[in-house]
């Protein structure tokens, strides 16, 4: 099974980068309201996300790195409309095959903190009392320690820690209630606390994204027929160096899709006659039984089950605020 594993975690975990999202996905999915992310040389020696979820129990631990044991689902109908983010029970299992994982996690109802470590393709997961507040600590160490071909593909230190930052980008931009800090190689390169206001999410945007785009972005708000659109579009005084600062989120899950592009630019180029790519943050809400998610965890697709209504939403939208701030 842990060869299996193994070859599961070829799908997974490419790079640092999938290992951290899975693990943020994770502690989301517990419902943290905060999550630390260490990572040590470009996340090769060292991912560590330490979050203040539910915790997993005493029980459950050796559960949670086993193929195919998921939480989250209990049957079909549940994978119609996924809610939450992680649904296939892989990730840890993958990830702990190519790495040396240590899990350490306590619930509100347990006295003391148990703590779970596997390495590799061994079987055996030790298991011992550990000291840890409500919430988990999942670290993963050496990626890739025993897959030698697979580590030959990492890149240098800092190509793997610019893929680290923008997973945690597209995470801190995906969840304004959740704070996030970041720390590589022992020195904080980014702390975000909890945006619940306007202005506190102004202030994480420009952490993330520059506070060039968010001086030079007009907001979006508005709703109907079930949709709501919002969020910030840049005019074209915003000029970034960052080649493409795109971020679509549908219902808290960043896509791309070629139906919303579409519906982006057409309204930027109509209304500002400019061809260049517009640089956005966006969110979509909609019934999540009205899209479907693609379920590769590489991917992220979405099915609208009345495309052309969304895209009518988002062109529509768009163009409306970009007229009413056209000088
Ligand atoms: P999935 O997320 O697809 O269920 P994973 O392999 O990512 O599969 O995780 C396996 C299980 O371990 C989860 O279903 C969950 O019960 C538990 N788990 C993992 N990480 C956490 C966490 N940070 N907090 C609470 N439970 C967790
Ligand atoms: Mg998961």
């Amino acid at each position: 099974p842990r060869l299996a594993n193994q070859i599961a975690a070829g799908e997974v975990v490419e790079r640092p980068a999938s290992v951290l999202k899975e693990l943020v996905e994770n502690a989301l999915d517990a419902g943290a309201g905060n999550i630390d992310v260490d990572v040590e040389q470009g996340g090769v020696k060292l991912i560590r996300v330490r979050d203040n979820g539910s915790g997993i129990s005493e029980g459950d631990l050796p559960l949670a790195l086993s193929r195919h044991a998921t939480s989250k689902i209990s049957s079909l109908e549940d994978l119609e409309a996924v809610g939450s983010l992680g649904f296939r029970g892989e990730a840890l299992a993958s990830i702990s095959s190519v790495s040396r994982l240590a899990l350490t996690s306590r619930t509100e109802e347990q006295e003391a903190a148990s703590r779970v470590e596997v390495e590799g393709r061994d079987m055996d997961a030790r298991l011992s009392p550990a000291a840890h507040p409500v919430g988990t600590t999942v670290e993963v160490r050496d990626l890739f320690f025993n897959t030698p071909a697979r580590r030959k593909f990492l890149r240098t230190e800092k190509t793997e820690f610019g893929h680290l930052e923008e997973c945690l980008r597209r995470q801190a931009l995906g969840r304004f209630d959740t704070g996030f800090t970041l720390r590589h190689n022992q020195k904080v390169v980014q702390s975000l606390r909890p945006a619940p206001t306007q202005l506190d999410r102004e202030r994480r945007i420009g952490a993330l994204c520059g506070q060039k785009f968010i001086d030079n972005a007009v907001v979006i708000d508005a709703e109907a027929i079930g949709l709501r659109l919002w969020g910030w579009v840049a005019l074209p005084t915003f000029s970034r160096s960052q080649a493409d600062l795109q971020y679509f989120f549908v219902n808290n899950r960043v896509i791309r899709d070629r139906l919303v592009a579409h519906a982006v630019r057409q309204a930027y180029r109509d209304v500002l006659y400019n061809n260049r790519h517009p640089a956005f943050v966006l969110y979509l809400e909609v019934d999540p039984a009205t899209v479907d998610v693609n379920v590769h965890p590489t991917k992220h697709e979405v099915r609208f089950r009345d495309g052309r209504l969304v895209h009518d939403f988002i062109f529509r939208t768009l163009h409306k605020a970009l007229a009413d701030v056209r000088p």
